[in-house]
């Protein structure tokens, strides 16, 4: 079969390697469709040292199922969660699945992942669905990571809401805050991707603000600054964000950068004074698959409008390449296996 690696700096190839034996708990996992995230990204950009193989965001068929699985069946369409939590664990047992460290976990090392024809993933990863394409279904990890953000906000009816960073998570969590009753909202992107911007608007946000040309810190929110901030973006955008918010406000945030840009610093007098509180959401272990996948079979959300380049898997490395050096039009990639 293919599967596809890559290597920092932005190296892509594919290689022919054995279809993978499974374990009595696993599924062969047969991919047709699989997105290249934020997190693939930063792996070809920098973060992968060696050849590796990639890819978490995908949906696919049940090829082969492990002597002890019994909740799926040859053929099932499936989405895969990146981890669960262990139903055995302390963290579970005492009712908060969420925070469980002892999870069962795909993003181990593996001989191929999801830019492959098959890969290998524990059963218990698997949530079946029906009335969905399979690329929608690929998106269905990425909105997971979406809800969890916009959870730990606790967005509510009539909030005025800033989310910065719209690439494919932010502009699926203004659709989100959008069906949650926010009075308004602010999207806040960089203006070399004019796409975003616009799919923002789309989804419901009221004003687009660009953070290269505008200073997030001034700019003249209409009650002054806004209840929640949902930051997925770098780091570096805590302190900002922390501008924008005011008395009592929540930021929820998800950016991730490695080595220097992992540091953020803010004004702890504006915090405190504020009452502003800074909470972490990770998706890990996932959870709400089930409640994605109502959401975008029941229209509430919309992935479609996300995916702006589309490829077979035998034209993977090339077409990354070409999704990389597009930026104007970027938004979601994703690789088919029909
Ligand atoms: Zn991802």
């Amino acid at each position: 079969m293919i599967a596809t690696y890559l290597k920092a700096p932005f190296q892509f190839e594919q290689r022919n390697v054995p279809i993978p034996e499974i374990g009595p708990d696993d599924v062969l996992f047969k991919v047709k469709a699989c997105g290249f995230c934020g997190h693939d990204m930063i792996l070809a950009k920098y973060a992968a040292k060696d050849w590796e193989p990639f890819g978490h965001e995908m949906s696919g068929v049940v090829e082969k199922v492990g002597a002890n699985v019994r909740h799926l069946a040859v053929g099932d369409k499936v989405v895969l969660e990146t981890s669960t939590f262990n139903p055995l664990s302390a963290s579970s047992r005492n009712g908060r699945v969420d925070l469980d460290k002892d999870i069962i976990n795909y993003m181990v090392p593996r001989t191929s992942m999801g830019f492959a024809e098959y890969t290998v993933a524990p059963a218990s990863l698997c949530v079946k669905f029906d009335n969905m394409s399979f690329i929608e279904g690929s998106m269905i990890e990425p909105l997971g990571v979406a809800v969890d953000m916009f959870k730990v906000a606790e967005v509510g009816l009539n909030d005025d809401v800033l989310v910065v960073g719209i690439g494919p998570i932010g502009l699926m969590a203004i659709q989100l805050v959008k069906a949650a009753g926010a009075r308004k909202i602010y999207a806040a992107g960089l203006s070399k991707s004019p796409k975003r911007a616009e799919l923002a608007k789309k989804f419901g946000a009221d004003e687009v603000i660009y953070t290269d040309v505008v200073d997030l810190k001034t700019y003249p929110f209409e009650r002054g600054g806004v209840d929640k901030v949902l930051l997925t973006a770098p780091p570096a955008l805590i302190e900002p964000c922390t501008h924008t918010l005011n008395m009592g406000g929540i930021l929820s945030f998800i950016g991730i950068a490695y080595g220097e840009g992992a540091m953020a610093s803010f004004d702890s007098n504006l915090v405190h004074h504020r009452k502003i509180q800074i909470r972490a959401s990770d998706a890990v272990p996932a959870l709400y698959f089930p409640m994605c996948i109502d959401l975008v079979e029941s229209g509430k959300v919309d992935l479609k409008s996300l995916v702006s380049h589309t490829f077979q898997l035998k034209d993977a490395v090339e077409s990354l390449k070409a999704y990389i050096n597009d930026p104007a039009n970027a938004v979601k990639a994703i690789m088919t296996n029909e």
